[in-house]
C-alpha cells in the first residue's frame, strides 16, 4: 500500500504550527491539519471556490480595483499606482496578523494610496481577489486592522471573514504542496 503522504511530510503536517491561521480557535486549526493529512483541504477549496478570474497584469488589476472603488468606496481618495507585487508576504503586509487589531498597514503606502496585492493572488479564485481588494480599498478609510475596519469590509462584501478563513486556508493548503483542483 502506498501512503497518500510520505510519513516524513505527515509528521511535520501535524506539528508545525499553521501561520495563517494563528488567531483563529485550536478547534479549527485541528480540522485544518486533520484536512490537509488526508490531501483534502486543497481540492475542497477548488471544489468551493472553482471561478478563476482574468485579472493577469497590473493594468488589468488598476481597472479592476478601480471598478470597485467606484462602487463602493466611491468618495475615497483616488487610487495611485495598483500592482501585484511579488515580494510582499500575504499575512505579514496583506493581511496583517490578524490577533494584532492594532498593526499599521504595511501593504499601502499611505502618501500615495498605492495598492499593492500580493501575487499569489493572480493565480488564487476569483473570490479570493475580490477579497484582497475590498481589504486594501477599506484601508483608504481603515487604516488599522480594528473593529472599525472590519464592519466597512463587511459592507462591502458580507461574506468577508468567510472568505478571508477560506483564504487562509488555501494559502495553507498551497504552501503545504496541495493546490486546488
Ligand atoms: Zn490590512
Amino acid at each position: 500500500m502506498i501512503p497518500a503522504v510520505p510519513a516524513g511530510s505527515a509528521r511535520t503536517v501535524s506539528t508545525r504550527p499553521l501561520k495563517y491561521l494563528a488567531g483563529y480557535p485550536a478547534s479549527l486549526q485541528a480540522q485544518a491539519r486533520t484536512l490537509l493529512k488526508q490531501g483534502r483541504l486543497g481540492p475542497m477549496l477548488g471544489a468551493k471556490y472553482p471561478e478563476p478570474h482574468a485579472v493577469r497584469n497590473d493594468g488589468q488589476l488598476y481597472e479592476y480595483v478601480q471598478a470597485l472603488k467606484e462602487r463602493h468606496m466611491r468618495k475615497a481618495v483616488p487610487l495611485g499606482k495598483v500592482l501585484y507585487d511579488g515580494k510582499l508576504h500575504v499575512v505579514r503586509h496583506a493581511l496583517g496578523t490578524h490577533t494584532s487589531i492594532s498593526r499599521v498597514h504595511g501593504g499601502r503606502l499611505k502618501a500615495s494610496r498605492e495598492i499593492r496585492i500580493a501575487s499569489v493572488f493572480r493565480d488564487a479564485p476569483a473570490a479570493f481577489l475580490r477579497m484582497i481588494t475590498v481589504h486594501e480599498l477599506a484601508h483608504l478609510r481603515e487604516p488599522e486592522h480594528d473593529k472599525a475596519f472590519y464592519q466597512l469590509c463587511t459592507h462591502i462584501e458580507s461574506d468577508y471573514h468567510q472568505l478571508e478563513l477560506d483564504l487562509r486556508l488555501y494559502l495553507t493548503a498551497r504552501e503545504a504542496g496541495q493546490p486546488p483542483g
